[in-house]
């Protein structure tokens, strides 16, 4: 046993103050308190108008908003269809359906690509747990924030919604790896451009292809030494 000798709390400090005369006249209308003091100043309104761009207050940089797909330098997406993101989503929003890539058609570097790719946002929580399981960054967020619409359909966004836009100089999948490299080669972010021989290729796949014109090609990346 401690020598200290326990003692039991006092208990005016635990019950309710005694309410005076007054206190107990306006007791019934005390709740209304905030909201009559409230009615006499001004409303704070932050405007949301869709059509008025100009009056949207922009987000954070680093603020979690909806998905994006990414692709290489040199137009390969960089999903490789593993499924990571899918198992690590909390609200099962996202679905992945893989494919292999073949010499004719290759969509990403290695052995398989991301044939479906869906996200559901009636489901997502917007905690990004799904982009933190991407080995590749193939999956990223945007500041876009405007997800509401009509109808559950429009809400599953399909992969065509998702991959981002080809960049200025990128050469349209699919296509051939850049010549001499591996999948670590665009992991390690080596690749910095199509090259000549995958423009070549594309005009003989696909003659009427415009990012041939537009394509900036460089060099592929040159092999490091063995020792
Ligand atoms: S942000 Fe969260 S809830 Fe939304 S798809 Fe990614 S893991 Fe799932
Ligand atoms: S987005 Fe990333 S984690 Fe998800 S399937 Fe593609 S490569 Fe894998």
């Amino acid at each position: 046993m401690s020598d200290k000798e326990f003692t039991q709390p006092d208990e005016s400090l635990y019950s309710p103050n005694k309410k005076g005369i007054l206190g107990r006249a306006f007791a019934p209308v005390a709740g209304f308190g905030v909201t009559f003091s409230t009615l006499f100043r001004p409303a704070v309104t932050e405007q949301y108008l869709p059509h008025k761009p100009e009056q949207k207050t922009p987000t954070r940089p680093r603020y979690h908003g909806m998905h994006q797909l990414n692709r290489y330098a040199d137009g390969l997406e960089k999903c490789i269809g593993c499924e990571l993101c899918a198992w690590a989503c909390p609200a099962d929003a996202i679905f992945v359906e893989a494919s292999s890539n073949h010499p004719g058609e290759q969509y990403s570097p290695g052995e398989r690509y991301g044939r479906v790719y869906q996200i559901n946002y009636l489901r997502c929580i917007f905690c990004s747990y799904c982009i933190q399981a991407c080995p590749t960054r193939a999956l990223t967020m945007t500041n876009k924030y405007e997800v509401a619409d009509q109808s559950r359909e429009s809400l599953i966004y399909e992969k065509q919604d998702l991959l981002v836009p080809l960049a200025e100089g990128m050469l349209s999948t699919p296509h051939p790896m850049a010549e001499g490299t591996t999948d670590a080669d665009y992991y390690k972010g080596n690749i910095t451009g199509p090259t000549q021989d995958q423009v070549e290729w594309v005009k003989q796949a696909r003659p009427e292809d415009p990012t041939i014109t537009s394509a900036q090609v460089t060099s592929a990346p040159q092999k490091e030494a063995q020792h």
